[in-house]
């Protein structure tokens, strides 16, 4: 029997209503199980906020704007009512909600009531998503209003979601591994080494139904195909370092660039930035260069580029993000802006995975292939002197700082672990998100200048204001910035712009302190943007627990 689009959407509210993982994971699990086997893909991906499997190069291009306006257009409600969902609200998802249950609907709205399967709702996507060229625009506003018109207002909550990217259900990918082990009874290891090799926990879920484990246990790493990045996490010190890694440890200066995966076959090369989109075209001489240089036919290696001055000194990450965002004239780029690779690591050379192999190992398999491609400096230290120095020396060379790899650890793709700890100079900043923005004075009239910076819940995957700066960028920054949050605009609120949570921007800051002003009892002191970060992903910025756990460590040192 079909599966009805109403289904998910109840799970989903359900899973909104608790933060018991157990609870959770107990719905999400038998709700796979009852699913027919060709929905196993649809009703995953859009249960982990995502209309089409992660991989894909399918893109809805539907806008928040296009969506809002159509709401309006659908709903005859006045402005009032609008503004108080809004704000009543906790997500946009919510708000649509709200407005289609207390808005009147429009008779023309109300023609094509039809109860949706989750297939159908699949398939409405990918006909929004596949009209392309002149007239699309209007197309896909059609579309998608037959496809809110045949829905309850709960199901156009979660199809808002979905559309959005923003499903804030506090159910993620990680758990949603767990519910896919727990439903097919499959080693949870299992599970999260698959959907490493495949990154796309839909396929997943379909082939532990249709092949259970032996078709899980056959999937190898496919070239061209990126996997998650291994993670460091934070140490205090060098000392830190040694002692966590029990002085079994090899330390690498931590450049601050842009970590970049590599894909080789043959003649063949392909680049992935940290969030694996593909960035070959923007590098043309490091394709050449791996080319040229990686004996191997076949490799999947990692790497930071930096852009670097005449000198050979690093320069400032900004002047490398130029060089991801050009689409055109690359070459005349690439003549501004000379970038340097530093390899790092080996994950997969000719046909054998390397990623169980201790980091010694990995090491010495990537510098037998590496040709004149320079590794990351790199000390084995036997005296936490001689750690200290190699860290002050990184430091003049203009670099980050160290990270210290325990010589005995595997590469875990994805995960934050023990294995890699980064050891830098000052209090770390932090990767933000803006959620709100508010007009400034003088000079800056007109723009979207003050910021509402949050972190990520990860219990409910809401996002949560933990400061505010008006700091940190130029004036060229403060004009694009405000054009990109014009566009991702929810309301607006006497001179005060709520937005979709998308732009990411790196924070410093002298200090958290316990404050009332925010819901979640923190504030950051001081706040300064240091950089945007487009090349991190929602899922990468930090969370409201590394803040805690920050400012538990402010008190330890003070007190
Ligand atoms: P962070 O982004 O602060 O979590 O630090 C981890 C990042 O440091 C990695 O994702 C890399 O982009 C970067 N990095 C720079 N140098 C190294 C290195 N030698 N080994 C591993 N990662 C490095």
């Amino acid at each position: 029997m079909p599966t009805l689009f109403r289904e998910l959407a109840k799970l989903c509210e359900q899973l909104g209503s608790t933060t018991k993982r157990t609870t959770k994971l107990r719905w999400v699990a038998s709700f796979i199980l009852q699913l027919d086997l060709n929905e196993v893909e649809p009703a995953v991906t859009m249960l982990t906020g995502r209309a089409f499997p992660k991989r894909e190069k399918r893109v809805l291009d539907v806008s928040w704007m296009t969506i809002n306006t159509l709401i309006r257009r659908m709903v005859d409600a006045d402005n009032r009512v609008l503004s108080k969902a809004y704000s009543q609200a906790k997500d946009i998802g919510e708000a649509a909600k709200i407005i289609f249950e207390i808005g009147k609907m429009r008779k023309q709205a109300l023609l094509s009531e039809k109860i949706m399967t989750i297939l159908e709702v699949r398939q409405m996507l990918t006909t929004i998503a596949e009209a392309t060229g002149s007239g699309s625009r209007e197309k896909k506003e059609r579309l998608l209003e037959t496809l809110f018109s045949s829905s309850s207002p709960l199901e156009t909550k979660y199809l808002v979601k979905i559309l959005t990217g923003e499903m804030r259900t506090g159910f993620d990918e990680g758990l949603m591994e767990v519910a896919i082990a727990e439903a097919f009874k499959l080693p949870l290891t299992l599970v999260r080494t698959a959907n490493m090799l495949r990154g796309d926990i839909g396929e997943i879920a379909y082939l532990a139904r249709s092949q259970g484990k032996e078709g899980l246990k056959r999937l190898r790493f496919t070239i061209f195909r990126p996997v998650k990045p291994m993670l460091a996490q934070m140490a205090s010190s060098v000392t830190e370092a040694l002692t966590k890694h029990e002085g079994s440890t090899a330390l690498e200066y931590k450049l601050d660039g842009a970590r970049v995966q590599i894909h080789k076959s043959m003649s063949d090369v392909r680049i992935f930035s940290r969030r694996l989109t593909d960035v070959t075209e923007s590098f043309p001489e490091i394709v050449q260069l791996v080319r040229d240089e990686v004996d191997a036919d076949e490799a999947i290696l990692e790497g930071e580029l930096i852009a670097t001055a005449e000198n050979g000194r690093p320069r400032p990450f900004q002047h490398l993000m130029r060089r991801f965002k050009r689409i055109r004239e690359i070459e005349a780029m690439a003549k501004k802006i000379t970038v340097q690779l530093y390899l790092f690591d080996a994950l997969f050379i000719n046909d054998e995975s390397l990623i169980r192999n201790p980091y010694q190992a990995r090491r010495k398999a990537l510098k037998q292939i590496a040709g004149s491609i320079p590794l990351t400096k790199q000390i084995v230290p036997l005296k936490a002197s001689i750690a200290e120095g190699f860290l002050k020396e990184a430091l003049e060379d203009g670099h980050e700082g160290l990270v210290a790899k325990r010589l005995d650890s595997p590469y875990t793709p994805g995960v934050r672990g023990k294995g890699w700890l980064k050891i830098k100079r000052i209090l770390e900043p932090l990767d933000l998100v803006i959620v709100a923005a508010e007009y400034g004075y003088g000079r800056r009239h007109g723009w979207l200048s003050n910021y509402d910076l949050a972190a990520r819940d990860e219990e409910s995957g809401e996002f949560l204001t933990i400061g505010k700066t008006f700091k940190g960028l130029t004036d060229t920054e403060i004009v694009n910035m405000t054009k990109r949050l014009k566009r991702l605009k929810i309301k607006e609120e006497r001179g005060r712009v709520s937005v979709l949570p998308r732009i990411i921007v790196e924070v410093a800051y002298n200090e958290i302190q316990k404050s009332r002003k925010y819901e979640c009892g923190m504030a950051l002191r001081f706040a300064r943007i240091t950089r945007i970060r487009d090349d991190k992903s929602l899922e990468e910025t930090d969370t409201i627990q590394k803040v805690r756990e920050i400012y538990a460590g402010q008190f330890k040192r003070h007190h």
